[in-house]
């Protein structure tokens, strides 16, 4: 019976894994493998609240593994060293790994492919991480599609691969050294709000968004109170849930809030393709459009009080806090925090995104970058110029204030909508309160900033 190595990376979970499936159909006995991976950290990638997330991932899947006979192994060091150190211990044949779409998994790909063939071994690359593979299905003459209602509709017609079911029993190869799995431990930096990871826990939270949740999700989904998106995010980031099996499940439970949920996990394999294919739009700007952007060096200020969620915007505050309290932010939410950064004070949108990677456990360059960039104006949007109004966005989707004083305490005695604009306060009631002023003055919604660009 031959070896094969399976190397995990945002693909966490045993089931619907195709390389994993693949290797068990062949007889072969697989060494699962989980690097931690330098070349991540020394990108700033393994940030607090994504390394505790992790940690959970990884005991769930070394969990379900031994469950089923076998164990993780893991490592830590240069990925492609430490996989071909691996492949040779185990005399493994070859190497199985899900294809990711960012500049840094693309070359780590390239690399373990040349190592492995050097040492006479092989790599079988398997997509996994979208529903729809990224480049297959694009536009003629081109190698993805830039509009998401093209692609939407392109994207519908697909139908998506089965849902492969857990494999009943992993045989492993005796031996194979591991180190031990990463402390749980959550003190320090991590966020105090944030969600347990791992398969089992995000298995249990589709279940319950499948029976509970989806079927409101068209009526709810941009109610920041409320609460009401699946929370599934950082589960599909790190893989511990298939997105293919979402979508299989979701559709089977019919009705409108399943095709919208459905339609929000087309938007993220829209960013993977549009990745996959432009790796640089994770830095640079999809579209070049030349704005002089505010940068630390005239913006301190504003970008610390953006940060610090002390903008004097009550709606922006509030989700900036949260995202520093559970390190997950709503969508309604990002739209706008991104907004009221680029469009409002006309910060460059690298910035921001770096902020959210460095918070966010769903944090992920496709998703991320390419959200930040559609909202500057410089990404996919077809309408690029849109600014968001934060008193307008309040009192749509927080009309009566519930998400503002959940997490902005200062304005918590504030009834109503009037925790919106505290700046209309009587002297003396502004005086008692330890909240800002805004950063910025806005008329008809724009600011000084964006006014002098003249669009
Ligand atoms: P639901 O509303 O329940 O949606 C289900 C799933 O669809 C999500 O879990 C997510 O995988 C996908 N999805 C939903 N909206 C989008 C979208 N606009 N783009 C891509 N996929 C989407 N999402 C991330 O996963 N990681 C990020 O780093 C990230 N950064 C963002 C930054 C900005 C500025 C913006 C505007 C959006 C960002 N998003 C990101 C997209 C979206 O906000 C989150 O996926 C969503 O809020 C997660 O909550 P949920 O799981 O409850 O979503």
């Amino acid at each position: 019976m031959s070896t094969v190595v399976v190397l995990f990376t945002s693909d966490l979970r045993v089931h619907d894994h195709p390389p994993l499936s693949a290797a068990l159909r062949a007889g072969h006995r697989v060494v699962p493998l989980f690097v931690h991976d330098t070349g991540v950290a020394a990108a700033g990638f393994a940030v607090p609240n994504r390394r505790a997330f992790l940690a959970d991932c990884l005991h769930s899947l070394d969990a379900e593994l031994r469950a089923r006979g076998g164990r993780l192994v893991v490592r830590a060091g240069d990925v492609v060293a430490q996989v071909l150190a691996v492949a040779r211990e185990a005399e493994a044949v070859a190497v199985h790994v899900s294809a990711g779409v960012s500049r840094y998994a693309q070359t780590r790909e390239r690399r373990l492919h040349d190592a492995l063939l050097r040492d006479g071994r092989s790599l079988r690359v398997y997509d996994v991480v979208t529903v729809v593979p990224p480049g297959a299905i694009a536009p003629s003459g081109s190698d993805h599609f830039a509009v998401f209602t093209a692609y939407h509709r392109n994207w519908a017609r697909v139908a998506p691969r089965l849902a492969l079911p857990a494999p009943p029993h992993v045989p492993v190869p005796r031996g194979t050294r591991s180190d031990p799995l990463p402390s749980r431990d959550r003190s320090g930096a991590v966020s105090p709000g944030l969600a347990a990871g791992g398969e089992a826990e995000g298995r249990e939270r589709l279940d319950a968004w499948l029976k509970d949740g989806i079927e409101r999700y068209e009526e709810r989904h941009d109610d920041l109170a409320g609460d009401a998106t699946s929370r599934l995010s950082p589960h599909l980031h790190f893989g511990t849930l298939s997105p293919v099996e979402c979508v299989h499940r979701a559709r089977a439970t019919g009705g409108v809030g399943a095709e919208a949920f459905v339609r929000q996990l087309c938007w993220r394999d829209f960013h993977h393709q549009v990745l996959a294919a432009r790796p640089a739009a994770a830095v640079r700007d999809y579209r070049g459009r030349h704005d002089p952007w505010r940068t630390e060096v005239n913006a301190a200020e504003d970008i610390a009080a953006w940060r610090a969620g002390r903008t004097g915007y009550p709606l922006v505050d509030a989700a900036m806090r949260q995202l520093r309290h559970e390190g997950w932010m709503h969508n309604r939410a990002r739209l706008l925090t991104a907004s009221f950064l680029t469009k409002t004070l006309f910060v460059d949108w690298r910035i921001g995104a770096r902020h959210f990677l460095d918070l966010l456990v769903d944090g992920d360059v496709a998703n991320n970058q390419l959200n930040w960039q559609w909202m500057a104006g410089t990404g996919t949007d077809t309408r690029p110029h849109r600014v968001l109004n934060p008193v307008r966005q309040a009192r749509r989707h927080d009309p009566d204030g519930a998400y503002v004083r959940r997490w902005v305490p200062e304005l918590a005695e504030l009834a109503g909508p009037a925790v919106h604009e505290p700046w209309r306060l009587a002297g003396l009631d502004r005086a008692r309160i330890d909240y800002p002023a805004p950063v910025v003055e806005l008329a008809d919604g724009l600011s000084r900033f964006r006014a002098s660009r003249g669009r």
